[in-house]
Parts: structure tokens; sequence; C-alpha cells
């Protein structure tokens, strides 16, 4: 019995295609099989936003670690319940970084700039450069750098291994609160990450002090582009508005960092939030309104590209990525 049951038959079937592939070469056309590429999908994307040319290019993926590091506050079970339930590992956190360039035919536009040089989240990030590049962008080219906030994965990358501007003819944007707070000098010395972050704050931006403009909330940053207070994650965490025509899109930076964990639950505090209920409540102010205005959405630390809608759904909201190719 043992040998017609259906697992023997399988496995000897198995058996039998291994030893027919050992066997090709001397018998057969070795040219026959086509040789596995290794040849690795892109790292941009590409899209209108309205009449404006969108390119989202990954900085790589932030290996977080355990998520329980990340919300140290919440229930290990029903994140574990979360992730498992949407095929996600339940025992390491990845956050993409994707960084948006707008052409608006008139200016080129960077929204955050990945983490530079520095790597402490995995080797495979600090590739802005290098996958821009590949999609056919130029430094140079970069009129604008607009930051949502001062933390390593958004303004670090504004500073090259050689101490000078990766994007040598942009203008800086960021809101004045999170300069102040993450160029304090006295805040260098913290315990630390936090420390950390201002050490690194303040090697990216006071070197192009004298290009930056402070953003202000409702307040046009360039044609095309709205600044949005949304602050908690940071003090001065902004989400940008993006109009042109009738299409309208959120920029929304660290508003939500993962697709299930803080959509499904938008008043879970985040270990890297500076004022966590109030990041609560801009996630929930900004994502209703995303949600009722059905306004498209390129989300910072979404799976790549991040490009896609939210949903009111029960207490929390549904992400539905845009199909490939589709405009917003
Ligand atoms: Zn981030």
């Amino acid at each position: 019995m043992h040998e017609t049951s259906p697992v023997s038959l399988s496995r000897r079937a198995a058996l039998g295609a291994l030893g027919a592939a050992a066997a090709l070469p001397l018998f057969g056309r070795a040219e026959a099989a086509a040789p596995i590429t290794g040849i690795r999908a892109p790292d941009w994307y590409r899209l209108r936003i309205g009449e404006f040319e969108a390119t989202v290019v990954q900085d790589g993926p932030l290996a977080l670690g355990e998520p329980a590091g990340g919300f140290p506050q919440h229930p290990r079970d029903d994140l574990t319940s979360l992730l498992r339930s949407n095929f996600l590992p339940t025992n390491a956190l990845t956050l993409d970084q994707n960084c948006l360039f707008l052409n608006t035919g008139r200016q080129l536009i960077l929204f955050d700039s990945g983490v530079g040089v520095t790597r402490p989240f995995g080797l495979g990030t600090g590739l802005l450069l290098a996958n821009m590049r590949a999609a056919g962008l130029q430094p140079e080219q970069v009129d604008a750098v607009v930051i949502s906030h001062a933390h390593i994965d958004h303004c670090w990358g504004i500073i090259g291994a050689d101490g000078k501007p990766n994007f040598p003819n942009a203008q800086i944007f960021i809101s004045k609160a999170d300069f102040d707070f993450w160029t304090a000098e006295d805040r260098q010395n913290a315990q630390g990450w936090l420390g950390d972050f201002v050490k690194g704050a303040r090697r990216n931006l006071l070197p192009v002090r004298d290009r930056i403009t402070f953003v202000e909330d409702g307040k046009e940053v360039v044609p095309g582009v709205i600044a949005v207070s949304a602050p908690g994650h940071t003090v001065g965490h902004t989400v940008y508005a993006i109009q042109s025509g009738k299409s309208r899109a959120m920029f929304i930076g660290d508003l939500a960092h993962h697709q299930v964990i803080m959509l499904r639950r938008p008043q879970i505090e985040f270990a890297f939030d500076t004022d966590p209920r109030l990041s609560a409540q801009s996630r929930l102010r900004v994502l209703r309104m995303l949600a009722q205005e059905r306004m498209g959405i390129v989300a910072y630390h979404f799976p790549f590209p991040g490009v896609g809608h939210v949903a009111a759904e029960g207490e929390g909201f549904g992400w539905y990525p845009a199909p490939w190719g589709t405009d917003l």
C-alpha cells in the first residue's frame, strides 16, 4: 500500500525528473534551457500625477528587526496576527524607502533623500543616487529637495561621503520646527538614537543652511506642491499635497510607516515617535481626509513603489496599491 501512496508517487516522479535533468548535457542540447538571469527588477517606477511626471526611486529597504521593537507598547499577539494574516514575516519588519521625484515641467523636485552614506538598517540601503541615475535622472538636475522630517532615512541623503551636497543645485525645504529640534547643539549628546539622529541631521542640514527655506502649513512650497503640517512623529513632520490639473496626490512621509500595522491600528505608538499621541491624531486626521477625498498617495515606507489609495475600514484603513502603470 505504501508504494502506491500519492506521496511516494510524486517523490518518485520528482527523483526521476532530477535524473533526467542531470543526464541532459550528455544526450540533449544544454542551450535549450534559458539561463536564470539574476537581473533585478528596476528600483524605480514612473507614473503621471496630472501633467507632472513622477518617478519613485528606492533608497533600499530598512531592516528594522523584531516587529515588537517598533511597537513596544502594543500587544505582541496582535502584531503577529496582523502580519500573519497579511502573509508577512512575523519576526522581521521591513520598510521600503520610496523617494519621490516630481518633474513639474518647470522644476525637478525630490521628496526625502534616504539614509545617505550611513547604513545602520542594512547594507542594501543608501541606493538613491545609483537608482535615480538608472531612472534617467541626474543629481545636478534637482532644483528642490523637500523633506518631510529630519530623521535619518529622510534627510541624511542631502550630504555625500565627501561632505558636499549630493544635489549641488537644489534648494532645501523643511519645517522650522524640525530644523530647530534636530540641529539643536545641546541635544546631540542625548543618549541612544536621539543623540545619533541629531548628529546626523546637523551633518546634513547645517552645511546647506543658507539654501534652506522653511515650509509652512497650508502654504505653497513650489508651484503645484503645498505643505500640510502633520506633527507628532517629529515636532515638525510635514506631508505634501501635489496638485496638477484635476489630479491630487499626497506624499505622506512617515504619517504611517506600515501598510498593515499602522493603517489597521492607526492609534498605535511607534518607537521613533517624538509625541506618539499627537502622531496618532495627525495620522487619523490626514488618513480620513485622504480616504474621503479618494486622493492618491505616495507612501515613503509602504512596499515599493508605495503608490495607491487608502479606504476607511472598521476602526482603521485599508491599503489599495495602484495597479502597475496607472497614473494618479
Ligand atoms: Zn521614516
